[in-house]
């Protein structure tokens, strides 16, 4: 992409109503910008990074075996009237008449939808195990809505369900979301720690939230700091492996960690006094196992191999797509701008024209512009007519992880400038070894 082609609309100022970084940020960088109260139109370059987090969720649950689908924003409220939670769920639920004078509501979650689609074509066990997901907007009339899409009132959530005939192929449905769900925030540049969480009114030990630790974040978590060196990396998993996923769940959430609902000072002091940890997490996510709460209330059953009919087995399990580019911001950044990380960065390169109309800098940055495009890479570059300066304060800014400066002066040695956006470091190299450098980083991912 060319800048000049693009719509990019960077502000100046920062503005006064983002009170935490993230949302400084997205709004300065023109990724986002409010439509009312916790409502968001996702500009250019806000919607790329959102697309790029969609289509790592979607690879990594598609590896898990879990198979993607899309359910409607506008429910009907009849359904969660069976499941009893048209009442429950109060003011956060945005109702809705149609000309017909029928209740409907803007989907805050799916459980009642999914089970309705489930027990509408499934009635034996020989169709399990089955999890279905979507990637889908939702709306909860939040209180207080603020820091940006970090709690938004219109958000992007993944929400994943699972049936299964017994409690225990529930639970490894369960262990398969958990890994899955490492695996996708690594690969968003993110640590996102799993923490025993509250089972609400249900109750049970199989709740998890995931949290990126972070100063902003809204809760307040407490964790032994050896949680922090575990790393999932790149070890192969086989996700039909209920041994292998339930080895990776107990090395994940052994040691504690827990969000403040479910803190136990007690077992917490019983940590070596210097890897106790008291911080602040973003929730990023949560899996929970519930077993036939709503199966049985909404009729959900299958034959077993006994010929008996029983009530299914559920899950779900969420990310919250939209609130993760917030939580990568607020993790990754500096005083200059975004730092993305290279998974989910809206370019992978930016080109700076130092000196634009100049002959060979001009044709040193297309030669740059066609083969970076060629080897499949997206670079943005600033062909503006601009001073240097302000080129390089908006590439700051927007944190592609790698730029490539061209001028006069390097190009009578041969060279350009590759500058890594996290270290601030450079090196002058030829255009074809810049090239080449970027290409390896991103296919290394
Ligand atoms: P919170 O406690 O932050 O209100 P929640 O526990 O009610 O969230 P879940 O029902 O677990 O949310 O939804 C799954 C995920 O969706 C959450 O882990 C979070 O990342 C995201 N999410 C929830 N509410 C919002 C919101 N208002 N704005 C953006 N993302 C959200
Ligand atoms: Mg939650």
């Amino acid at each position: 992409m060319r800048l000049t082609r693009y719509f990019l609309p960077v502000l100046k100022e920062t503005p006064a109503e983002a009170q935490i970084v993230s949302h400084r940020y997205m709004l300065r960088a023109g990724m986002i910008k409010q439509a009312s109260a916790g409502i968001y139109s996702w500009l250019p370059l806000g919607f790329k990074v959102l697309r790029k987090i969609e289509n790592i969720v979607h690879e990594e649950q598609q590896r898990a075996g879990h198979i993607p689908m899309l359910m409607p924003t506008l429910q009907t409220a009849d359904l969660w009237r069976e499941s009893g939670r048209y009442d429950d769920y109060g003011e956060e639920m945005l109702r809705i008449t149609d000309r017909h004078g029928h209740d409907m509501l803007y989907g805050p979650t799916n459980e009642e939808l999914i089970t309705d689609i489930f027990r509408s074509y499934v009635g034996s066990y020989k169709a399990l195990p089955l999890t279905l997901y979507h990637i889908q907007w939702k709306f909860r009339d939040e209180r207080r809505p603020r820091f940006g899409v970090m709690r938004g009132r219109e958000f992007l959530m993944k929400d994943g369900y699972n049936f299964d005939l017994t409690k225990e192929a529930a639970l490894h449905a369960y262990n398969r979301h958990l890994v899955s769900y490492l695996r996708s925030y690594e690969r968003m540049g993110l640590q996102a720690i799993p923490m025993r969480a509250d089972g609400g009114p249900i109750g049970g030990d199989y709740t998890h939230e995931f949290l990126v630790l972070a100063e902003t974040g809204e809760s307040e978590v407490f964790y032994d700091s050896e949680v922090t060196d575990l790393t999932f990396g790149d070890r192969q998993i086989d996700y039909d492996d209920v041994a292998q996923c339930q080895g990776v769940l107990e090395e994940f959430t052994s040691r504690y960690a827990r969000t403040d609902e479910t803190h136990d000072e007690a077992l917490f002091n019983e940590i070596p006094e210097d890897r106790r940890r008291t911080a602040r997490g973003i929730e990023v996510g949560q899996i929970f196992y519930f077993g036939t709460k709503y199966s049985e209330v909404m009729d959900a059953t299958v034959i077993n191999d006994k010929q008996e009919q029983v009530p299914v087995h559920m899950g779900s399990h969420g990310i919250g797509v939209s609130r993760l580019l917030g939580a990568i911001i607020e993790a990754s950044h500096d005083d200059k701008g975004i730092i993305w990380p290279e998974g989910v960065t809206p370019f992978h390169c930016g080109i700076i024209n130092l000196r634009q109309g100049d002959e060979a800098a001009d044709a040193a940055c297309e030669g740059l512009y066609t083969a970076l495009t060629n080897a499949g890479l997206e670079p943005l570059y600033d062909d503006r007519d601009e001073r240097a300066g302000g080129k390089f304060a908006t590439m700051d800014l927007i944190g592609l992880p790698w730029r490539i400066t061209v001028g006069p002066r390097g190009l009578k040695n041969g060279v350009v400038e590759l500058t890594c956006r996290k270290t601030g470091e450079s090196v002058e190299l030829s255009p074809e070894d810049a090239v080449a450098r970027v290409v390896g980083i991103y296919s290394a991912l």
